[in-house]
């Protein structure tokens, strides 16, 4: 043997010993997963189609809950494990918990996602006239492309509440038959000017404007008649007046269902990926446990999109309440248990995009179809925000996913300088939890359509389940 050879054979021996071996994760699969892949995505997609708004995602959380076996916590109930329990706050936010078989003493295990995603909010006096058409003005709610929503297919959910109390359900758009509504943009031949600003400032939040109607009210001669004539339609339909828009929430979401994207099949588009992919990774996961040996906790919060903030937000102390109130069926002070759980904050992260290849750290980005994208810190600048992951706790999780066969990947958002984001693992992180961020790659994230790979939703329902069963 040359000398030439052997040192190529020693290469190779160091490379397959100490470099960090990337791989796409097809080239991953045990057995039978391709199909586990396309069982767990079908249900997604189901979920994604029930659930455009949190209060709609905590209806179909309940019903698969119910389904598997749980039920709505009385404070001061007993709890034996395998005990399946979950409290709903203020129809927004829900949070399961399947009791384990040690002691809450000895911490819970927890999977945290949120399930509001960017929409626009109607504003509480939204419904206007002018030229002989109707609109509804519009606050968006979380961080939007405002250029993205113009020109699409809106629907409209959420609620109206009358001075009685009495609460109106609104879903127009996702039933057979139903209108849509849509934003008006300005047309190529006249947008000589628009065309010349800055992406950001193109279209202003007060263009974003909802058409709702241009049919006049007939044999009338006073004024607003498309105006009035919406109105007697909704007053027709749901017994309201104009002034009952005040105490609404209402919301437009993109008029697109889930469906399959590529040749292949191989990724799923659709509205409200984040944070909708790691709340039903999350639920899948603690709807499958067995009597695990430490309790499962999934919390599926809203208001993560602005900040956490709110009563239903992470930041919320209705978490620390309904803990609380486990513990206490066991004897077990809240910080006790507290300082001893362990939280993935499952929450999605940017997937490097080739189209956009620039504001990416290659070495550091989280690849479609690498599995499950764990961040040690989200945040901005010099960190910014972070809940920071100590080593440990990144070790431990390494550990578990390993064990388990996840196909997971270490990512940070993109470059240092290009921007930032947070999730809600800075809040699990100040109740004294250890708090990792763990998601999916998303493509074209906070769009009305996002992209995600299938393999990456099923990864992450994988490791929630690991982390949940982990002894
Ligand atoms: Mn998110
Ligand atoms: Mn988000």
């Amino acid at each position: 043997m040359s000398e030439e050879m052997k040192e190529q054979t020693r290469g190779e021996h160091l490379r397959k010993a100490l470099l960090y071996d990337k791989k796409n994760g097809y080239d991953r699969l045990a057995d039978g997963e391709q199909e586990a892949i396309e069982a767990y995505c079908t249900g997604y997609k189901q979920f994604l189609d029930a659930g455009k708004t949190e209060r709609e995602c905590v209806d179909r959380t309940i019903a698969l809950a119910e389904n598997a076996g749980f039920r709505p916590y009385v404070r001061g109930t007993e709890l034996k494990p395998g005990d399946k329990v979950y409290r709903v706050n203020r129809g927004k936010a829900v949070t399961l918990a399947v009791i384990g078989r040690k002691g809450l003493d000895h911490g819970a295990r927890i999977g945290a996602a949120h399930i509001d995603s960017p929409r626009l909010d109607l504003k509480q006096n939204p419904l206007y006239e002018t030229d002989e058409l109707a609109f509804l003005k519009t606050h968006y709610y979380g961080g939007i492309r405002k250029y993205q929503w113009v020109t699409i297919p809106l629907e409209l959910h959420g609620v109206i509440v009358l001075k009685s109390g009495q609460t109106i359900r609104i879903s127009i758009g996702n039933g057979e038959g139903d209108p849509l509504f849509t934003i008006d943009d300005l047309l190529p031949h006249l947008g000589v000017e628009q065309s010349k600003k800055p992406l950001g400032e193109a279209i202003p939040g007060e263009s974003l404007n909802i058409l709702v109607g241009s049919r006049p009210l007939a044999d009338d001669e006073g004024k607003d008649r498309v105006k009035l004539a919406a109105l007697e339609l909704l007053n027709r339909k749901y017994g309201i007046t104009e002034e009952d828009f005040i105490s609404a929430e209402l919301c437009a979401v993109p008029a697109f269902n889930a469906c399959d994207i590529g040749f292949d099949r191989s990724l799923i588009g659709a509205y409200g990926h984040d944070d909708r992919v790691c709340a039903y990774a999350c639920l899948s996961a603690i709807l499958q446990l067995d009597p695990p040996e430490y309790t499962a906790v999934c919390m599926l919060a809203d208001k993560e999109e602005i900040g956490s903030e709110g009563v239903t937000g992470m930041k919320s102390a209705a978490f620390d309440t309904f803990m609380t109130d486990l513990c206490q069926a066991q004897g077990v002070p809240l910080r006790a248990c507290y300082e001893r759980s362990f939280c993935l904050s499952a929450d999605v992260t940017a997937a490097f995009d080739p189209n956009f290849a620039d504001v990416y750290e290659k070495r550091n980005s989280a690849f479609v179809n690498y599995g499950l994208g764990l961040c040690k810190y989200t945040g901005a600048r010099g960190k910014s925000g972070a809940s920071d992951a100590s080593a440990e706790v990144v070790a431990r999780v390494r550990r578990v996913l390993d064990d388990a066969s996840v196909v997971w990947q270490m990512a940070e958002l993109g470059k240092v300088d290009a921007g930032g984001g947070g999730t809600v693992a800075a809040y699990m992180a100040q109740r004294d939890i250890d708090t990792l961020d763990a998601g999916v790659p998303v493509l074209s994230m906070h769009a009305p359509f996002e992209t995600v790979g299938k393999l990456d939703c099923y990864m992450t329902f994988k490791g929630m389940k690991a982390l949940f069963e982990e002894v």
